[in-house]
């Protein structure tokens, strides 16, 4: 198939148009496109709904938030005046640090004079007429810009429980992924948590050690495994810094971009005591060794993945004291690594606390929110403070929460009803000059190495279009029929999509998000980057241009 360019059915002038692009999102994805566009000359708005950038380090400031990825491997990697210059103080840096991060990665490129802060994009319609995106915020102020780049996140519409009562409540109440800024003060108070996701897991930790006392509300356990975070003195900040070329190249190696690479071997391949030392190896070793640097066939093999269950499970029955309580805290329904593993500091321990009590809401499920409190199936809790750890609607949840049509004025719900398709997991057929980065579909794992590639993508095929005077481009159906079918081949036998999870497309707190779905890719990051540079080489086959 080959590109079609038809420069002389231009249809607008750029100039008639408020801007050249609208980015949606002032997160690490959004001030990166922005910094890439400027290099093209490109007048550029970012539409932000915070008061401040960072997105996910934004909004997630509950006690406790921290990076799971290695702090020097998250940290952007297109600027050697950025490393040389930032030292990440811990081997897992806390949402602060991170907030900082971001706000010098601002103020360094002199991003904000092209973000809008405090605005949220309600619709988003693409004018056929004008071959550019109209573009509606809160306000009711209405742009026009010529290409849209959603940077939206995929776990960044909170979402709480469909349980009756949750504004009777009287006490403070706040939902993990909408933290106050002036922050929530548990000394003192009797505090409930309800979620135990990766978010739950590291404010319960933080949590239990201030509260008068706590008790977590517990639905389905989770595989948790030790962090092993630690200060990075300035000798072995400098040593990362050093390091950076090989670090950043073991990321683009590695199957999800961490710098924790699949053991090659099979569980079986390997004696028992060689099994049992590497994994004692990895439970000892930090961030997500164990579950990104295990026995190749960990996700694939029901017999790999039962024995790792039960060594994880080992691990938890030693580290809680009361048996009932460390039954309750290993997960039944479904293995080790199959859904997204929290790290945790001394989470297993806060249950050893004599302030901190577990309700398995399998046994004792809530029946309402009071005014006091909560009401399970069994008994009325008093409380001063109330924690949603409930999670969020991933992946397609933040486009769902936008009005956005594309030619014929189909709605992207509509067209995503029985699932995500995309081509490259950037584009969308009908949905002319709208790139997604980390949209459904695209590589993910230690999200800011996808960005970067994902980000230098768009801006290359902007780049080749403004180059040659067209104005829109839009993914083919067939281009995206092929790319659904290579994610649905990549899927096949992965025991994590026989699973429940946000990585399923799974949320029982959504009208119609029961049925799981393949909204991720789950092949590996260097095969998916080397079909999005294929597509670009071949200059952009898999696309029409007029
Ligand atoms: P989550 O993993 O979806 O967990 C939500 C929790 O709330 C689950 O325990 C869920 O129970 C429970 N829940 C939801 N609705 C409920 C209801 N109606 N009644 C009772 N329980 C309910 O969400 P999350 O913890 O916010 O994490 C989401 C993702 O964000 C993570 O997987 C991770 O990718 C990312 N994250 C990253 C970091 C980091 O990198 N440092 C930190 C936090 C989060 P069920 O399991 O039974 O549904």
């Amino acid at each position: 198939m080959t590109a079609v360019h038809e420069a002389d059915t231009r249809i607008d002038e750029g100039a008639a148009l408020d801007f050249d692009a609208i980015v949606i999102g002032a997160g690490l994805s959004g001030m990166y496109q922005l910094y890439r566009l400027r290099e093209l000359g490109l007048r550029v708005r970012v539409l932000e709904t915070g008061t401040g950038v960072g997105g996910t380090w934004y909004w997630n400031r509950y006690p406790g938030a921290r990076f799971d990825s290695e702090s020097y491997s998250y940290g952007f990697s297109f600027s050697q005046e950025l490393l040389d210059e930032w030292d990440w103080s811990e081997h897992f840096s806390g949402q602060p640090e991170i907030e900082r991060y971001c706000n010098l990665v601002a103020d360094k490129f002199d991003l904000r004079r092209d973000i809008q802060f405090s605005t949220r994009v309600t619709s988003a319609h693409f004018d056929e007429d004008r071959g550019a995106w109209a573009v509606t915020l809160g306000d009711g102020t209405l742009y026009h810009a010529r290409f849209m780049v959603t940077a939206i996140g995929l776990l960044s519409a909170p979402t709480m429980p469909r349980f009756e009562g949750v504004e009777d409540f009287q006490g403070q109440w706040s939902h993990t992924g909408l933290w106050p800024k002036e922050g929530i003060d548990f000394a003192g108070k009797r505090v409930a948590v309800i979620g135990t996701g990766a978010s739950g897991v590291q404010a319960i930790q933080e949590i239990s050690k201030t509260a008068e006392h706590l008790t977590v509300f517990q639905r389905r356990p989770n595989w948790c495994t030790p962090l092993h975070n630690r200060p990075i003195p300035k000798e072995e900040m400098d040593e990362i810094r050093a390091g950076y070329p090989e670090l950043f190249k073991l990321c683009r190696e590695t199957a999800a971009c961490f710098i924790h690479t699949i053991d090659p071997r099979g569980t079986f391949e390997v004696t028992e005591e060689e099994r049992e030392a590497f994994w004692e190896d990895r439970y000892a070793g930090q961030g997500f060794g164990i579950w990104q640097g295990n026995f190749r066939d960990m996700l694939s093999d029901r017999e790999a993945n039962r024995l790792i269950s039960e060594f994880v499970a080992d691990k938890i029955r030693q580290r809680v004291k009361d048996p009932k309580v460390a039954e309750m805290l290993i997960p039944k329904d479904h293995g080790f690594g199959t859904r997204r593993v929290p790290q945790e500091t001394h989470y297993y321990e806060a249950y050893n606390r004599p302030n901190v009590k577990l309700v398995s809401m399998l046994e004792e499920p809530i029946e309402r929110i009071t005014e006091a409190g909560v009401q399970t199936s069994a008994q009325d809790y008093e409380f001063d403070v109330i924690i949603y750890a409930t999670g969020f609607d991933a992946v397609t949840g933040s486009f769902d929460r936008i009005d956005i049509r594309g030619t014929g004025g189909q709605r992207l719900k509509d067209k995503w009803a029985g699932g995500p398709k995309t081509f490259v997991g950037v584009m969308v057929d009908g949905f002319p000059n709208m790139f997604m980065i980390m949209g459904p579909h695209a590589a993910l794992g230690n999200n800011p190495r996808s960005i970067e590639f994902n980000v230098e993508w768009i801006r290359d095929l902007i780049g080749h279009m403004t180059e040659r005077n067209i104005n829109v481009t839009d993914a083919r159906p067939e281009s995206v029929a092929g790319w659904n079918a290579f994610v649905h081949e990549k899927a096949e036998g992965l025991l994590s999509n026989e699973i429940d999870s946000w990585m399923t497309g799974i949320n029982m707190n959504v009208e119609g998000k029961q049925t799981r779905t393949i909204v991720r890719y789950s092949g590996t990051a260097p095969e998916y980057r080397a079909k999005c540079d294929e597509v670009a080489k071949s200059g952009y086959q898999g696309l029409k241009f007029t």
